[in-house]
């Protein structure tokens, strides 16, 4: 569905003997346009949005935003649409309320300041000629007609995605960093396909890279990581190569090693009171391994097994890879999940894996270069192991 991707690298011993996986995913936070968005108010079109993850919607008001995705019609075509990114481009956003009338809503918690429903996105101000109702929407309408040759009603079969307009930035007078959105999970997902793409010689175990949707809603849905398509593509595998039987299948996942490559949250001084330093990600610190993520005592956590986790400190050390292990935030101070516990349930050791950020969820996010670096080294030298 264009959605997941999966690279493998077929090694030398049969896949019964278990594959050394790397999973990412490739969705992000961010706020998707409604099936009937398209509305005027007061001489100013909108699309109305929902928005997708956890985010604080406040941070995503003021900000110029571009829109990607897809608007299939009835006649099976699909329109890609990408508009923002490029300078020449218009951009779309939310607006705040001035500071100037903002009394009341400075008093509000931040999770109210601004609710679901209030993030409209700003679309259009022209009215169309010649038109008495509804003119700017009109307006819109048409432009829309003209560059996608969609009517109104496409929209119910689109999927608009609305992100931060821009490219990601070198950050820091010494571009030790990287602002940018979305780094969770492409900041892992990127050195993932890299280190499957850099191997020179066949492994002795098969390699397979996993690039996945929707971990952010919870990997659900046909693309997201509880959809049975890793399992039907290792099935396949084992067709292909031989004689395919459903013990062969469960051996195989069973015997495979996992790295989880998701982000993890990076110490941040400014709100140091969050973290337990001594089991925080520092930035610049290498790539983490997180031995269980969850909330309220672990729960919903994958708790890899201390002797794969000795396994993976030997592969490490090894190769020259500098890691650091960390925990997300203090004990009962939040937390989350990745998509480690849903490969676990084959038997196989997950454990995840991934690069420290700053301002999760926010529309820019904060990562080292030097953690991005030492990741894809990592994911290597753990795809190297036999
Ligand atoms: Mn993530
Ligand atoms: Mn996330």
């Amino acid at each position: 569905m264009g959605k997941a991707l999966q690279l493998y690298y077929i090694g030398r011993q049969p896949l019964e003997k278990g594959l050394n996986i790397i999973g990412a995913h490739i969705d992000s936070p961010r706020m998707d346009v409604k099936q009937n968005p398209l509305y005027e108010d007061t001489d100013l079109a909108y699309f109305d949005t929902h928005y997708y993850g956890g985010i604080k919607k406040y941070q995503w008001v003021a900000l110029p935003l571009a829109l990607h995705g897809v608007i299939a019609k009835k006649d099976g075509t699909v329109v890609t649409v990408n508009v923002g990114e490029d300078e020449n481009d218009p951009v779309m956003c939310v607006s705040d309320l001035l500071i100037h009338l903002s009394h009341e809503q400075m008093e509000k918690k931040a999770s109210q300041v601004i609710d679901g429903e209030m993030l409209n996105l700003i679309v259009g101000g022209r009215p169309l000629e010649n038109e008495e109702k509804d003119a700017v929407k009109a307006n819109v309408l048409k432009i829309l007609c003209e560059k996608y040759g969609m009517a109104e009603e496409d929209f119910l079969s689109a999927e608009i995605e609305v992100v931060p307009a821009g490219k990601a930035r070198d950050l820091g007078f010494d571009r030790s960093m990287i602002l940018g959105y979305g780094h969770d999970d492409r900041v892992c997902a990127f050195p993932s396909v890299d280190a499957i793409l850099s191997l020179k010689e066949t492994p002795e175990r098969t390699c397979c890279c996993i690039l996945a949707d929707k971990e952010e809603i919870g990997s659900v849905g046909a693309t997201g990581m509880q959809a049975h398509y890793f399992e039907n593509a290792v099935a396949e595998l084992i067709g292909l190569s031989g004689t395919y039987s459903d013990l062969i299948l469960r051996r195989a996942l069973r015997n495979s090693r996992m790295l989880s490559c998701d982000v993890s949250a990076g110490f941040d001084p400014n709100f140091a009171s969050a973290f337990e330093k001594n089991n925080a990600a520092i930035l610049g610190r290498g790539v983490c391994f997180n031995k269980f993520t969850g909330r309220g005592g672990k729960g919903g956590s994958n708790d890899a097994n201390a002797e794969f986790i000795a396994s993976l400190r030997a592969c490490m050390d090894d190769a020259g890879v500098t890691y650091q292990f960390a925990e997300l935030g203090k004990v009962d101070q939040g937390g989350g999940g990745t998509i480690a516990y849903i490969c676990a349930l084959y038997g196989m050791d997950v454990i995840d894996s991934g690069v420290a950020v700053l301002s999760m969820h926010a529309p820019y996010e904060v990562i080292s270069k030097a953690d991005l670096y030492e990741a894809k080294m990592g994911y290597l030298a753990f795809m190297q192991t036999k």
